[in-house]
């Protein structure tokens, strides 16, 4: 039906890849480029063994507006699944705009120099992508991505008024290693080390980084610390489901996690400014990346589970509900259907199902839309379908 094309080779891209080549009915030309091309080539050859479906491949630097628009006008997809990094974002999207091309990510953007992320810079390109009668889609990974469409499909069905909502994440795999990141370390570590923030009662609480903490209770897990951290997702469901009185975010972090991240924090290597080593300029949270686990390449030992949902309590009929739904994800599974780890699966699998909305004229419309605005019904089924099942408990002790 359609020309996609992916951009980004990481874990995520690798993952998006072979779930748009298992999905060749939908995707019928498929093009993965990069910055570094060996990548996509390494990753193409793969699914080629694993599916029998050739990608075609190509080189781009992505932060390049002529590079990408060159790349675009050659192969004329009708949609960029953005899987680079959050710095890329806006180049994308005026490339995509240049090109008349649709759009769709699963992180929004950031700015190199600062450690901060926000809706505005994408929400800006609303009226430009109208105009030109394109869909963006922004946050189409599982968090955000998955989250919105769980927050949705909760409002659509099973509450009349959505009161409190609490996301959670837990990793509960074991990679082997005394210390990695399960996606892009440097765009992992400027999240993480940022203070916290919730919504509550129409205005926003901050907190310092990882100040709110309580073990909660993971289904085939159990308890685990989770902390309350801020998330891309609360700017837009805050906005888009206006009865909601508190929303917050909270992530599972282990003991070494935490003091090896103290201290890469302590000793300055997660500073984002240059500093010159031996007559050059090296930013250290990008050195550090050279030198820490690619999170692409995790999967190989990782055992264990992700597990993340929605914690969700208002009114129906009248009455006070409270619901929780979620995916539990094995990174065994994933790396043997993919060769990615679970972070990157749980990931990878939502954007190809966007992408698949899209494609199918489920998800189309012309303007920038985060994933919540779309009907979740038809993006429910394909989870399922596609890997990522998911589960509901109804009236249950929420623990919050
Ligand atoms: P990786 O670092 O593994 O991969 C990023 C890829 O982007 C690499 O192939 C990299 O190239 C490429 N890239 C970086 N800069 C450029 C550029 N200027 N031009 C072209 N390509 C570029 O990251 P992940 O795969 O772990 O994450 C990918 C995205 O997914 C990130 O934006 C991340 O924030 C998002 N994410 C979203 C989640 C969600 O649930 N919504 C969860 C996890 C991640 P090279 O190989 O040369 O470095």
């Amino acid at each position: 039906m359609g020309k996609v094309l992916i951009i980004g080779a990481g874990g995520v891209g690798t993952v998006v890849a072979n779930k748009v080549a298992q999905n060749c009915n939908v995707f019928t030309d498929i093009m993965l480029a990069s910055r570094t091309k060996s990548k996509c080539d390494a990753i193409a050859a793969d699914i080629k063994k694993r599916s029998g479906v050739e990608l075609k491949t190509a080189k781009v630097d992505a932060d390049s507006v002529p590079e990408l628009v060159a790349l675009l006008n050659q192969f004329k997809p009708e949609l960029v699944i953005n899987v680079a990094l959050p710095y890329q974002d806006l180049p994308i999207m005026d490339a995509c705009l240049e090109c008349g091309v649709n759009y769709l990510d699963t992180a929004n953007y950031e700015p190199k120099d600062e450690a901060h992320f926000e809706y505005s810079w994408q929400w800006a390109y609303r009226d430009k992508f109208a105009k030109a009668g394109l869909t963006a889609i922004l946050g189409c990974g599982f968090d955000p991505g998955v989250t919105s469409i769980f927050t949705a499909y909760a409002a659509k069905h099973h509450f009349d008024e959505i009161r409190y909502l609490d996301i959670v994440d837990c990793n509960a795999g074991d990679h082997g290693k005394a210390f990695a990141t399960n996606f892009n370390p440097e765009i992992n570590i400027r999240e993480v080390t940022q203070k916290g923030k919730y919504w509550e009662n129409g205005h926003w609480v901050e907190t310092e980084p990882h100040e709110i903490h309580k073990a909660l209770n993971y289904p085939e897990i159990g308890p685990k610390e989770s902390y309350v951290i801020y998330h891309e997702e609360l700017e837009s469901l805050v906005k888009n489901f206006p009865t909601l009185q508190r929303a917050r975010f909270w992530m599972t972090f282990g003991q070494e996690y935490l003091t090896h991240l103290r201290v890469i924090q302590n000793i300055g290597m997660a500073r984002i400014d240059e500093v010159e080593y031996n007559g050059v300029k090296i930013v250290p949270i990008q050195f550090l990346k050279a030198v820490l686990p690619d999170p692409g390449k995790l999967g190989e030992n990782y055992t264990g589970q992700t597990s993340i949902g929605c914690r969700i309590k208002g009114l129906k009929d009248g009455k006070e509900r409270s619901y929780y739904i979620y995916n539990n994800c094995s990174h065994e599974a994933a790396y043997k259907e993919t060769g990615a780890q679970g972070v990157s699966y749980t990931t990878g699998v939502p954007a190809t199902i966007g992408a698949v909305m899209f494609m199918q004229g489920l998800w189309k419309k012309p303007g920038v839309f985060n994933v919540e605005e779309f009907d979740p019904d038809p993006f429910m089924e394909q989870l399922n379908k596609q890997g990522l099942p998911w589960h509901e408990l109804f009236d249950i002790d929420l623990e919050l």
